[in-house]
C-alpha cells in the first residue's frame, strides 16, 4: 500500500488515535514520516506480564511523577516510569490521558460509539458535516480499528451476568438499549475465559491495558501498517518540547528530549519537516501552542489556542448495593447505552462499564458513566512562573451546570428502576467528587485547538501553513454524549484526506 518515497517531509507528534491515522496516512502518501512519542511501546509479553493489574498497580500504571490509580482519589505513589497514565491535575478537574506507543489506545476501555446527529450537531459547527462523517469516515474508522459489538456466546457466559443485568434494569427505567461495537479481538477474551491467557477483558480490567492482548489498541492496528509503508519511523521515549519556524525555508523544526526509563534527559533532538501534525492529547497539543505563543516563537498562533477545553460532559456514577446480580467479576469492557431525551435539562446518556473489583466484590456496585450536554468549558493557559501550561476548569461540585443535570437523571434513574418499585435501597448512586466520581475527573479531555476558532475547519492550525491538528485538541470539548476515540479518529481521517487531496 505504500506510495514511493517523495522528497516531502513530515512530524507527527504523538501515536494516540490521531497520530496514528496521521502516520499511517502519510506513509501511503509515500511521505517521509518521523513520529516523536514521548512514551515507551508495551509488546504484550508471552508471560502475561506486560502491564500492571488493577488489584496489583505498580509503577507501569504511571506516567512519571503520577501515582497509580484509576484516578488521584484512590492512587498510590510509585517510583517515576513511564507508566500508561498521565493524571494532569487541573484547577477544578483531573484530566486523565494515556502515554505510549499507542497513546489512549492502551488504556481506553475499548468503547467506539457513534454519536446521534442531533447530539453531534448540538456541538459541532455545522461545517463539521456529520452525513459526510457517517458515509465515509466512521465507516473507515471503525474498518481500521477493527471494531465489533458484544458476541452473543460470550454475553451468555455465567462472567457476563452483569451485562445481562444492566438490560434488566434499563428496561425498568423504560429505555430502549443501543448497542455499540468495542475494540476487542473477542477470540481473545475467549480465551481468557477458557483459562488460556491471562484475565483482563473478562474480568473488567482494562484501564492500565490488557494483559492478554484483547484488547485493539493502536499498537496493532494503524502504528503496525503505517510501519509497514517502509516511510514512517517511530520513535518512543521521545518528548517534543519546541516547534519552531524553519530558518531559511518553509516547513518546521521540532526539538524533543530522549528520556530514560527514570524520566532523566539522555539527550535533545532536533527533526525539520516540511509538514507537522500534532497529535499529542488535547491537554499537551495544548500545552506546546500555548508555550510557543507565550514565549513568541510562534506569534502569529491564535489567541483562541487554549480555549474549548472540556470533559465532554462526563460524569461517572455508581450504584450500590444492585438489586439484580452482577457477578462476583464484571465481564467486561461494558455494555449498552440508554439515552434519556425527556429531562428538563436537556438530553443525556449512561451506559455501564464493568468494574474489575475482585472477586466476589463484582456484587456489590457497578460503574456508570453519564453524559450530558453542557456549555461549561475551561482553559489551558500558559504560567510564566513555572514555564508549564495550566488546566482550569472553574466550576465547582454544587453550582455546575453538568453536575445539576447529570444528578437529576441520576436521581431519576434511582427511582424509576428501584424506588417506586419499593427498593429504595438498592441502586443507590453515589457521585460525589471527594471519592473522585462525578466531573471530578475526566477520561474524556477534548479541546483547546477548536475546529473554526484556533483551527480551520480542515485541521489546518490558523496562523501557520504546514501545522496541522489531529487530535481531540480540534474537537469542541465534547462529542455529544458517547466516548470520543470513534470520532477522533473518524475526523483525524477526514483532515488527512483533506490535507493529501490539496497538498
Ligand atoms: C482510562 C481511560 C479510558 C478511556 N476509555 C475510552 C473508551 O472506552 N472509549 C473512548 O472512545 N475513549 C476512551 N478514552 C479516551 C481516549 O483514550 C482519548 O479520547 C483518545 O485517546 C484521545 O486521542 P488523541 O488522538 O487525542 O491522543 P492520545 O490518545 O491522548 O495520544 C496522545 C499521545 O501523545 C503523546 N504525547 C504527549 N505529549 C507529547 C510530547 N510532548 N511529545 C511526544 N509525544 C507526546 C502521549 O504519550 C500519547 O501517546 C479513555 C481514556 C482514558 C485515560
Amino acid at each position: 500500500m505504500a506510495g514511493p518515497a517523495t522528497e516531502r517531509t513530515a512530524i507527527v507528534i504523538g501515536t494516540g488515535f490521531g497520530g496514528s491515522v496521521a502516520a499511517l496516512r502519510l506513509g501511503r502518501a509515500g511521505i517521509r514520516t518521523t513520529v516523536f512519542e514521548r512514551g515507551r511501546r508495551w509488546p504484550i509479553r508471552p508471560d502475561g506480564d506486560t502491564f500492571a493489574t488493577f488489584t496489583n498497580p505498580d509503577k507501569r500504571a504511571a506516567w512519571f511523577g503520577s501515582p497509580a490509580g484509576a484516578n488521584l482519589a484512590t492512587a498510590i505513589p510509585v517510583e517515576p516510569y513511564p507508566g500508561v497514565l498521565d493524571h494532569v491535575v487541573g484547577n477544578g478537574i483531573e484530566a486523565v490521558y494515556g502515554a505510549g506507543v499507542g497513546g489512549g489506545s492502551l488504556v481506553f476501555g475499548s468503547f467506539t460509539p457513534v454519536p446521534r446527529r442531533r447530539d453531534f450537531e448540538l456541538i459541532f459547527p455545522a461545517a463539521a458535516d456529520y452525513p459526510e462523517l457517517e458515509r465515509s469516515y466512521y465507516p473507515r474508522a471503525k474498518r481500521m480499528l477493527g471494531v465489533s459489538p458484544l458476541p452473543s456466546d460470550i454475553l451468555s457466559h455465567p462472567d457476563y451476568v452483569g451485562a445481562r443485568s444492566w438490560l434488566k434494569v434499563i428496561d425498568r427505567y423504560g429505555a430502549d438499549p443501543h448497542f455499540f461495537d468495542f475494540a476487542i479481538d473477542w477470540d481473545l477474551v475467549r480465551a481468557e475465559l477458557r483459562g488460556t491467557r491471562p484475565r483482563g477483558v473478562s474480568i473488567g480490567d482494562l484501564t492500565y491495558g490488557v494483559n492478554s492482548g484483547a484488547k485493539k489498541s493502536l499498537d496493532h492496528t494503524y502504528l503496525p501498517a503505517a510501519e509497514q509503508t517502509g516511510n514512517v519511523r517511530i520513535l518512543p521515549m521521545h518528548e517534543v518540547f519546541d516547534i519552531r519556524q524553519r530558518p531559511r525555508r518553509r516547513g518546521f523544526a521540532v526539538t524533543a528530549r530522549v528520556l530514560d526509563e527514570s524520566g532523566r534527559t539522555v539527550r535533545t533532538v532536533r527533526a525539520e519537516a516540511d509538514h507537522v501534525f500534532l497529535a499529542a492529547g488535547s491537554f499537551h497539543t495544548t500545552e506546546l501552542l500555548v508555550r510557543a505563543r507565550a514565549l513568541g516563537i510562534l506569534p502569529r498562533l491564535s489567541p483562541r489556542i487554549g480555549e474549548g477545553f472540556g470533559g465532554n460532559g462526563d460524569f461517572l456514577t455508581t450504584r450500590s448495593n444492585p438489586r439484580e446480580d452482577f457477578g462476583a467479576v464484571q465481564g467486561g469492557p461494558g455494555y449498552a447505552r440508554i439515552y434519556d431525551d425527556d429531562l428538563p435539562g436537556g438530553p443525556a446518556s449512561m451506559v455501564y462499564q464493568a468494574t474489575p473489583l475482585p472477586s466476589p466484590l463484582g456484587k456489590a456496585l457497578t460503574t456508570n458513566l453519564v453524559q450530558v450536554h453542557t456549555d461549561e468549558r475551561g482553559s489551558i493557559d500558559f504560567d510564566h512562573a513555572t514555564r508549564r501550561a495550566v488546566l482550569t476548569y472553574p466550576y465547582p461540585e454544587g453550582s455546575s451546570d453538568l453536575d445539576r443535570r447529570a444528578n437529576a437523571f441520576v436521581e431519576r434513574f434511582h427511582y424509576r428502576t428501584e424506588t417506586r418499585y419499593g427498593y429504595p435501597a438498592n441502586g443507590i448512586p453515589l457521585s460525589s467528587r471527594l471519592i473522585g466520581f462525578g466531573s471530578a475527573s475526566t477520561y474524556h479531555g477534548l479541546g483547546g485547538v477548536v475546529m473554526g476558532k484556533a483551527a480551520s475547519m480542515n485541521g489546518a492550525v490558523k496562523g501557520y501553513d504546514d501545522l496541522y491538528v489531529v487530535d481531540g485538541s480540534f474537537v469542541p470539548g465534547a462529542v455529544g454524549l458517547v466516548n470520543p476515540s470513534l470520532t477522533i479518529t473518524a475526523l483525524a481521517e477526514r483532515t488527512m484526506d483533506r490535507f493529501l487531496a490539496t497538498r
